[in-house]
């Protein structure tokens, strides 16, 4: 895929050190990526790589230590509506009711009642959620909870959406009931999104792009465009995607890339 005007997110040369006893603690060692407007980028890597501390950088909350990170060309400095974060622990309001949650930065916003209905109305669809609008959340299952959180993060409509391992908690078939949503919410709205996974189907189902880091401190290891997610938007089939030998070839591929990176001091 070609990219052509300013990225939407970028980090340029992005190293990041967290203080540790001595010296300091290199957690991303200059990372270079660009994520296009209405891209997938699936980031893999073993535990301790700095997935988490990327998605940091790019959601605002971790400085850079050298190098930058970049929204739509402007320094990342603080936090921001625009950069919505789901995290694996959804931070859900368990006394209010799946349509009050979804639409809660609305309120927040001042919406009123009508305008905060209009505009949950379609992501309580692309999740399925229509028939639980009015049960609080406490009652509903991980999953069920998980669709919640992915509706609201994309309630107050931002411009970019970091998930970090959000479906990292949910046993194999929700999980893959959470991909296809997950996937939905992107073709539907084609937000910009950085998915961090180290669950290599999940990065080839739903990447247009996967990213791999190398273990501590993380340095990309192999970057490649990835079709599946884009052929399932255009024509469905996802389970006849996973199925294909394209997709098993893909998922051997990948594994392979990381066998040989993801062990600390494994070859550059
Ligand atoms: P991942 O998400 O890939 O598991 P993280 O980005 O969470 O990796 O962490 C990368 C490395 O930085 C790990 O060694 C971790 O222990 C360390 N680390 C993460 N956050 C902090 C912090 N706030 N202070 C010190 N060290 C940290
Ligand atoms: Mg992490």
């Amino acid at each position: 895929m070609t990219i052509t005007g300013t990225p939407e997110l970028e980090a340029r040369g992005l190293t990041v050190e967290y203080a540790g006893g001595d010296r300091p603690l290199p957690a991303l060692r200059n990372i270079d990526l660009s994520v296009a407007a209405g891209e997938f980028v699936a980031v893999v890597g073993p535990s301790g790589s700095g997935k988490t501390t990327l998605l940091n950088a790019f959601a605002g909350f971790v400085p850079p230590t050298s190098g930058e990170v970049l929204f739509r060309g402007t320094p990342i400095r603080a936090p921001s509506v625009e950069r919505a974060m789901v995290f694996q622990r959804h931070a859900l309001l368990p006394w209010l009711n799946v349509v009050e949650n979804v639409a809660f930065p609305l309120k927040l916003r001042g919406l009123d009642r009508r305008r905060r209905r209009e505009a949950v109305t379609p992501l309580l669809v692309t999740t399925g959620l229509v028939d639980f609008a009015g049960k609080p959340v406490w009652t509903l299952s991980g999953g069920m909870q998980q669709r919640v959180g992915l509706a609201r993060a994309l309630a107050a409509d931002p411009a970019v959406l970091l998930l970090d391992e959000p479906l990292g908690a949910l046993d194999a078939i929700t999980r893959e009931d959470l991909q296809r949503v997950l996937l939905d919410l992107w073709a539907s709205t084609r937000k910009t999104a950085v998915l961090i996974t180290h669950d290599i189907e999940e990065a080839l189902f739903l990447g247009t792009r996967v990213v791999v880091l190398s273990a501590r401190p993380g340095r990309i290891v192999a970057a490649f465009e990835s079709p599946f997610a884009r052929e399932v938007a255009a024509a469905g089939g996802a389970r006849k995607v996973r199925a294909s030998a394209a997709f098993g070839e893909a998922k051997a591929g990948l594994r392979d890339i990381l066998a040989r990176h993801a062990v600390v001091g494994a070859a550059a």
